[in-house]
């Protein structure tokens, strides 16, 4: 196994409403990344995906929780020493179009992340962006072209150029390929696996699509109501993954291949609200294999075998 590059341990984060309500959008979450691996996240919407993110790039701070870089405590980093490590982690939204101004042509939006860094001349900064480009397989000539331009697809490649020019160990990728259409996204996750292989980079690829996260990660973790069910290697998925949940994505994710003798539940019922958590098993409203335990007792994370983690009292 690779160095462990990120780690999370026990991260909470809840928002006080404007009712004075708490709503909890992450809870105890754990996770470890690793060097040169693809750690992908799925999740319905308002599963606190991006809450998750947002506190590993440590643009807001975890309410309870450890974060560590290269196993060096980084939750309290603040100031001057918080931007350094900030070009450790950068971050790719699904909307490349709001990361840009209007204004800006190609070489220079690509480089201002690095005017906090370093000073450069213009003819530097262009030469940089040119780098950038190559990297993202988009041709020269788009130095000197303005952004909103651009088709989507080509967009996010900017997105992603961006966001390698403080040259990051990690990137983390918030639905970055689903504002575009399926053969964009092919193409798009091609380049993070030949970015990742040739920069030694390490993803966090989180999207609510099971199949495409599959196609890239190695590690693949499963969130419900802000908690994490199930975590295991991406190639067990479908033979090995146990949680109602997991099966349940999986089912309606393949479901034009599913074997009808197979005996996977169809997902009823809504998505609990993050204010009234319910008691035990946050999953348990909708689960079809609910047991009395699983009301009243919330499932601790126990190991299966190497690599593959479960949070479901049926285990
Ligand atoms: P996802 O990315 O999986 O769709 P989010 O992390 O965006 O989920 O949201 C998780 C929950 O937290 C949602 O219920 C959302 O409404 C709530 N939430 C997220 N950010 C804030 C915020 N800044 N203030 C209040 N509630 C928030
Ligand atoms: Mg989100």
């Amino acid at each position: 196994m690779s160095e462990c590059i990120l780690e999370a341990r026990d991260l909470t984060r809840c928002y006080r409403r404007p009712d004075g309500r708490m709503l909890t959008a992450c809870q105890g979450v754990n996770l470890k990344l690793y060097k040169g691996k693809t750690l992908g996240i799925v999740g319905e919407s308002g599963c606190g995906k991006s809450t998750l993110l947002r506190m590993l790039a440590q643009l807001e701070p975890p309410n309870e929780g450890t974060l560590l870089f290269k196993d060096k405590d980084i939750t309290a980093l603040r100031g001057e020493a918080l931007r350094r490590h900030r070009g450790h982690i950068q971050m790719v939204f699904q909307d490349p179009s709001s990361a840009f101004f209007p204004r800006m042509k190609v070489w220079d939006a690509l480089t201002e992340p690095l005017k906090n860094f370093k000073n450069l001349s213009v003819s530097e900064r262009k030469k940089e962006a040119a780098r950038l480009l190559r990297l993202v397989e988009l041709p020269e000539e788009f130095l000197e072209r303005y952004p909103h331009s651009m088709s989507g697809g080509q967009r996010q490649r900017l997105g992603i150029a961006r966001a390698l020019a403080l040259q990051p160990e990690i990137l983390l990728c918030d639905e970055a390929t689903s504002a575009l259409d399926v053969s964009t996204q092919d193409q798009l996750v091609k380049l993070l696996i030949s970015l990742q292989r040739q920069e030694g980079l390490s993803i966090l690829f989180v999207c609510h699509d099971l199949a495409l996260v599959q196609s890239l990660s190695h590690q693949i973790m499963i969130m419900y109501l802000g908690v994490v069910v199930e975590s295991l290697p991406s190639a067990d998925l479908e033979e090995l993954s146990v949680h109602p949940y997991t099966r349940s994505l999986l089912a309606s994710a393949f479901s034009m291949d599913t074997d009808p003798a197979k005996d996977i539940a169809p997902l009823s019922g809504e998505v609990p609200s993050p204010i009234d958590r319910p008691k035990g098993c946050p999953f348990h409203t909708r689960c079809p294999e609910c047991m009395e335990i699983c009301r009243e007792k919330a499932p601790k994370m126990t190991e299966l075998s190497p690599g593959h983690w479960l949070a479901c009292h049926r285990a």
